[in-house]
């Protein structure tokens, strides 16, 4: 889900490859003076820059700058080893300057905001990379490593909302939990409410058919209670939804089931009068918890649609759907950061077990790794 993302993070780390010097010979480099007995990173120094461009062996200031620093200890032989460890730190660390950084964070900015990451959390990102890596001593053949690491930090940052355990939950609780699903239309409501009774098929879900607006709506779910093997308690169309979750309570707590789920119409977020009764549902049968589905192929407007349900209804979590089919990631990224609600779980396909615990550090290890 992260490909566009990770191929554009690689092309900004991929810079020539940079490697401590130890693990090389001297090579073509005839000009390394003697008396510093070829102290092993400024060889591979001068190797590498010596790769990068191949006039640089005549006209390279850098190659020329490290050759004197090299050559210092020869010329004053007393404080020859003081000298020497200096020109070896040198070259073995240095600070990465602002400027050097410069082209390095535009480009993150950019890859950034191209793939939904939100624009406040694209700002926060970047900060944090130039505030861990701009000005801090960075050995020699590690940038690339320091910029992923701090990365790497500031994404596990903005995903760190904390994850309720739903099935603990649903264990404690006494009595029946209900799952209130609410999301626009189209955005993965019914499959999601498909997945989640397969989840937590030990708990024997009862589905809740609230969306009583959409044509089909209702079928659509006896396919699936059909199919995952769920109970399903439905009226008819045009009926109040608050009414059929209050009618699946009393079907759940007489099979001794402990979750229902229940469905409601998918609106658009702009619609007052279904907001209305989103509102109605959730006074009347007093969610345990509301989980927002959205669709991550929304891209940003995501946030603007959970901006919206949480006014209205207040939501407790979000399970972002078509993952699989969603390219850019940032919306995985940065959901939790710009809502303040977990992400429980992310949608990765049509098969009842697609469904799959949100993870920010496998997330990480995927696109950086
Ligand atoms: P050096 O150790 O002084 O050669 O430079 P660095 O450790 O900062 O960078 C390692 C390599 O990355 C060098 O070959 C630089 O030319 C290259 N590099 C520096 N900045 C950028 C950048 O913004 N983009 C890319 N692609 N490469 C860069
Ligand atoms: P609803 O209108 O919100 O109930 O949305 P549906 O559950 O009917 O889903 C709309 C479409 O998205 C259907 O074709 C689903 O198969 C598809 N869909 C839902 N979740 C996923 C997902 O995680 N991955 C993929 N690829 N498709 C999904």
């Amino acid at each position: 889900m992260f490909e566009s993302l990770k191929k554009k993070l690689k092309s900004i780390f991929s810079f020539p490859k940079e490697e401590p010097a130890q693990e090389k010979p001297i090579g073509e480099t005839q000009e390394i003076p003697e008396p510093a007995k070829a102290p092993e990173p400024a060889v591979e120094e001068k190797k590498e820059e010596i790769k990068e461009s191949p006039r640089a062996p005549e006209t390279g200031h850098d190659i020329e700058e490290k050759t004197e620093l090299l050559q210092e200890p020869a010329i004053d032989e007393k404080p020859k080893k003081s000298l020497f460890s200096k020109a070896v730190s040198r070259i073995t660390e240095k600070k990465l300057g602002e400027k050097e950084a410069g082209e390095i964070l535009g480009n993150l900015r950019t890859a950034l905001l191209e793939s939904d990451v939100a624009y406040e959390a694209v700002e926060k990102i970047c900060d944090e990379v130039k505030g861990a890596t701009v000005g801090a001593s960075v050995e020699r053949g590690k940038t690339q490593e320091t910029l992923k690491k701090a990365l790497a930090d500031s994404l596990k940052d903005i995903m760190a909302c904390e994850r309720p355990d739903v099935e603990k939950l649903i264990e404690a609780k006494q009595g029946v939990y209900l799952m209130l699903i609410f999301g626009t239309n189209g955005a993965g409501k019914t499959t999601t409410i498909a997945k989640l009774a397969h989840k937590f098929k030990k708990f024997r879900p009862v589905v809740a058919a609230g969306d009583t607006f959409r044509a089909a709506s209702i079928e659509q779910l006896e396919e699936h209670s059909k199919k995952a093997g769920f109970d399903l308690v439905k009226h008819s169309y045009g009926a109040d939804p608050a009414a059929v979750i209050f009618d699946a309570r009393k079907h759940a707590e007489a099979r001794k089931s402990k979750l229902i789920i229940g469905d409601t119409a998918g609106r658009s977020h702009s619609n007052a009068n279904l907001m209305d009764e989103l509102k109605k549902v959730a006074r009347v049968n007093k969610p345990d918890m509301k989980v927002l589905v959205l669709d991550s192929l929304t891209g940003n407007d995501i946030y603007e649609q959970a901006r919206i349900y949480d006014q209205a209804i207040g939501v407790d979590a979000i399970i972002l759907t078509k993952t699989d089919v969603y390219d850019k990631g940032g919306a995985c990224l940065s959901a939790s950061y710009v809502t303040g609600k977990p992400i429980l779980y992310l949608g990765t396909g049509q098969k009842y077990g697609d469904l799959r615990d949100f993870d920010p550090d496998g997330i990480i290890k995927k696109m950086l790794g």
